[in-house]
């Protein structure tokens, strides 16, 4: 019998491709499993669900509490909600992690980057409350409540404290969104405070804060952050280590757990088999930790390592010119 059940989304666009590569990689390396798989996003209207997030995918997810997930796309500037964030919402998977690590053989202009995004997954400007006041004149409401403010904040804390990690810097604009980002950084300072003094804290007005993350990353340790902010510094923190393709992404609430890269669906490369799988490789490094398969987490990153430092079978975005089922052939046979 499996150990383990775990719903698999593969998702749209390069989706298919980078999850089929991943559950490849997993399988090989003996993870025990039952894949769950369903669908979200476009490719769910594409499967006859009336839904681009079907109530099958999230009641699944409810009941086994780990997902793994392929990219979805949304609609810009039209149509319907972004399946993500209805996911994020939905399920209460209010914190997003974002490890962002150098990798020996992936030159970029910096050595020594080890950063971790947290940021705050169901508010902010994400709250999808836009209105025309009149002809011309658009309002987007951006939401704090200190219910969320000071569990993410918490969380933070908490993640700082099991992972070992010395710093916490607050990036915010509370210079001018003084409420709503003023309540960001009072619920942190409270945890800081309160709750984890031993850990160091930080706070940066998050203009400042980007250009010293571009200068020199080191400076930095956990990176908290509301919604938008969080969006946006994780691709950046993307680009210092090699960019879309090779950093991972977890999504945690107190009933569940999903798993998905930091990229897109990167519609520009679909259906060629040359996307890099690796970030969602690497996300399901994090899953297998979560779920407390340790060996098999290193085993896997050790084989990824040993496949990026001989160079041979690299994908595009890495300036190589294998193909996403070459690279992922090169993974399973250093396993
Ligand atoms: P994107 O991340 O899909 O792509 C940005 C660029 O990076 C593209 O040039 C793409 O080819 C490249 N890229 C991304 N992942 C790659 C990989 N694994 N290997 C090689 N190259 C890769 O961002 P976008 O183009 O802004 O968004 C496309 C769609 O994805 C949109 O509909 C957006 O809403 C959606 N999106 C989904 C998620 C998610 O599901 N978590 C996250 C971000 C964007």
């Amino acid at each position: 019998m499996a150990k383990h059940t775990i719903v698999l989304i593969p998702g749209d666009g390069i989706g298919p491709e980078v999850s089929t590569a991943t559950r490849r990689v997993l399988e090989a390396a003996g993870l025990s499993v039952e894949w769950v798989e369903l669908p979200a996003g476009a490719s769910a209207v594409e499967q006859g669900f009336d839904n681009v997030l079907p109530q099958r995918t999230l009641a699944a997810i409810q009941a086994h509490k780990v997902c793994l997930k392929g990219p979805v796309t949304t609609p810009i500037g039209k149509g319907f909600t972004s399946v993500n964030v209805q996911l994020r919402k939905k399920l209460n998977l209010y914190a997003a992690v974002r490890p962002t690590k150098s990798l020996e053989a992936v030159k970029t202009r910096f050595d020594n980057v080890d950063n971790v995004v947290i940021r705050e997954n169901t508010e902010g400007l994400y709250s999808g409350l836009e209105q025309e006041v009149v002809p011309g004149v658009i309002t987007s409401l951006k939401v704090a409540t200190e219910v969320a403010c000071m569990r993410i904040s918490r969380f933070a804390f908490r993640y700082a404290t099991r992972m070992q990690r010395k710093k916490i810097t607050v990036l915010h604009k509370a210079n001018i969104m003084k409420m709503s980002d003023g309540l960001f950084l009072t619920c942190a300072r409270r945890i800081h405070e309160e709750e984890y003094p031993n850990i160091q804290y930080d706070e940066m007005i998050i203009d400042a804060g980007s250009m010293r993350l571009v200068q020199d990353p080191s400076k930095f340790d956990i990176l908290l952050t509301e919604n938008l902010y969080g969006d946006v510094i994780s691709d950046l923190c993307a680009g210092l280590v090699g960019g879309l393709g090779v950093v991972p992404g977890s999504n945690f609430g107190d009933d569940a757990a999903m798993f998905e890269a930091v990229h897109g669906s990167a519609p520009d490369i679909a259906g060629k088999n040359i996307a890099n799988p690796l970030a969602l490789i690497m996300s399901g490094v994090l899953m297998l930790r979560h779920i407390h398969e340790d060996a098999m987490a290193a085993k896997i990153e050790t084989a990824y390592k040993q496949v990026l430092s001989e160079g041979k079978s690299l994908t595009a975005d890495l300036k190589g010119s294998a193909t996403t089922t070459q690279f992922t052939d090169a993974i399973i046979a250093k396993l």
